[in-house]
C-alpha cells in the first residue's frame, strides 16, 4: 500500500450495529447503481448523492457522509432496485446512529425538543391543537357514537394552510353522514416527523404512548389527513400495537363514494393533474384511491404528468427535509410544478400537507400565478 494513502478503517462494532438496525438489508445489494441513477437529487445537483456508495459503506462498516441528511426517503430508488433493498429504511437506520453519535444537522434537535415539550414539531402550545376547529363544533370522539376518529395530525392542526384541508374534510364527512369525532387537545402525536428524521428510539416511545391513548379512548378505526401519519400508523405501529385500523382519508372517501354514502353533485369544470405523495404511492402502494375520488367529481377532467403513480417525483418535503433548508435551484418541487404546467391543467391536486407546502413555496418563489395547488379534500368540498 502507498504509505501516502490513508488506510480505510473498518469499524466492526459499527458494522454489527448497521446490520442489526437494517436487518441485513444492505447485504442484498450487488452494487448495480440503479438507485443512484433514479434518485431525484440527480435532477437538481451536479454532484448527486451516490446512493450506491452509501450502501457499499454500510456493507463495509464505514462511516457515512453528510449527504445522509439529503435523502427525502421518497423510495424512488427502492421502486427500481432489482434486489428489492429497503434503501430508505437503511438511510433512516444510519440516521439513528448519527443521533446516537450527535452528528445531526442544526435545527433537527429543536424539532425533537418541541415534540418532547409540546407534543408537536411546530413549537406550538398543546392547548391550541384544536383551535382550527373552534367554530366547527366537531364532537370529541366517542366510541359508542362514532364510526371513525378523524386524526388531524400536527401540521393540519397548527399550520394555517393545512387547516383549510382539515376543514374541507370535515365538510365532506358531514355531507356523507358519517358519525365521527376528533380528540382535540388530547390528540397524541403519530411520531411520523421523528420517524422521518430517523430517531427510531424516540419514535417508538411516542408510538407506545399514543397507542395507549388510542386504546383508552376506544379508537378502532382512524382516518388521517397526512400520508406520513398514515404510514406511521399502518407500517410502524403494528410493532407496538395493532389495536386499530388506520386509513388515509382518500381511501376512506373512495369507499364512501363507492358505497353511495357520499355523492358529489356540484360540477367543478376544471382540468386537474395529480401529484402522488411518496408516502401514499410508493411507501403504501396507494395510487387508486386518490384518483377514484377525483374521477367521482362531476365536471373534473384528470390528466396525468409524466411521473405519475409509483413513478411520482418527490416534492422534497419528506425524510425531515421539511425542517431543513434546501437551496434555491435544488428543490424537487420546482421540477414538479414545471411538470404540472406542461399538462396545461392549471390545477395541481395532491393529498399531503407537506406536498402542499413545498409545491406552493415553488409557485411563490417562481411567481407562478397560472397554477393552483389544492388538496383533494378541498376539491371534494367544492363539489358538494
Ligand atoms: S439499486 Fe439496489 S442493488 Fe443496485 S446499487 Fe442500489 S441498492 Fe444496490
Ligand atoms: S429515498 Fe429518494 S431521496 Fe433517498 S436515496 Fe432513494 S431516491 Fe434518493
Amino acid at each position: 500500500m502507498d504509505p501516502q494513502e490513508d488506510p480505510i478503517v473498518i469499524d466492526d462494532a459499527l458494522w454489527e450495529r448497521l446490520i442489526e438496525l437494517t436487518g441485513g438489508e444492505a447485504a442484498l445489494c450487488y452494487q448495480c447503481g440503479v438507485c443512484t441513477a433514479t434518485c431525484p437529487w440527480g435532477l437538481v445537483k451536479e454532484e448527486t448523492v451516490s446512493v450506491r456508495e452509501f450502501i457499499r459503506r454500510v456493507q463495509l462498516g464505514l462511516e457515512t457522509t453528510a449527504a445522509l441528511w439529503l435523502c427525502t426517503t421518497c423510495a424512488k430508488c427502492e421502486a427500481y432496485c432489482p434486489r428489492g433493498v429497503s434503501i430508505a429504511s437503511i438511510f433512516q437506520a444510519l440516521r439513528s446512529i448519527a443521533w446516537e453519535n450527535r452528528k445531526t444537522p442544526e435545527g433537527l434537535s429543536s424539532l425533537l425538543w418541541s415534540e418532547f415539550w409540546n407534543d408537536n414539531p411546530w413549537e406550538q402550545p398543546p392547548s391550541q391543537r384544536a383551535q382550527w376547529a373552534k367554530d366547527l363544533e366537531v364532537p370529541h370522539f366517542d366510541p359508542e357514537q362514532h364510526e371513525i376518529l378523524l386524526y388531524i395530525g400536527s401540521t393540519p392542526a397548527y399550520d394555517r394552510r393545512a387547516q383549510q384541508v382539515a376543514k374541507a374534510l370535515v365538510k365532506a364527512l358531514r355531507a356523507s353522514g358519517v358519525a365521527f369525532g376528533i380528540l382535540g387537545e388530547a390528540e397524541p402525536e403519530s411520531g411520523s416527523d421523528v420517524l422521518d428524521i430517523g430517531h427510531r428510539a424516540y419514535f417508538e416511545d411516542i408510538a407506545r404512548a399514543s397507542a395507549t391513548t388510542f386504546r383508552e379512548q376506544g379508537v378502532a378505526h382512524l382516518v388521517t389527513i397526512s400520508p406520513h401519519d398514515y404510514d406511521a400508523f399502518h407500517n410502524h405501529y403494528p410493532v407496538v400495537s395493532d389495536a386499530f385500523h388506520p386509513q388515509h382519508y382518500t381511501q376512506y372517501l373512495a369507499a364512501l363514494l363507492d358505497s353511495g354514502r357520499l355523492t358529489l353533485t356540484h360540477r367543478v369544470e376544471r382540468t386537474v393533474t395529480f401529484h402522488d405523495p411518496c408516502y401514499l404511492a410508493r411507501h403504501n402502494a396507494e395510487t387508486k384511491a386518490p384518483r377514484a375520488v377525483l374521477d367521482a367529481i362531476p365536471g373534473l377532467t384528470v390528466v396525468e404528468m409524466n411521473d405519475a403513480g409509483v413513478d411520482t417525483l418527490c416534492c422534497g418535503g419528506g425524510g425531515g427535509r421539511m425542517w431543513l433548508e434546501t437551496e434555491a435551484g435544488e428543490r424537487f418541487s420546482d421540477l414538479r410544478v414545471a411538470e404540472a404546467l406542461e399538462t396545461g391543467s392549471g390545477l395541481l391536486a395532491t393529498a399531503c400537507p407537506f406536498c402542499i407546502a413545498c409545491l406552493e413555496d415553488s409557485l411563490k418563489a417562481q411567481k407562478i400565478t397560472d397554477l393552483l395547488v389544492k388538496d383533494i379534500a378541498e376539491i371534494v368540498a367544492l363539489a358538494l
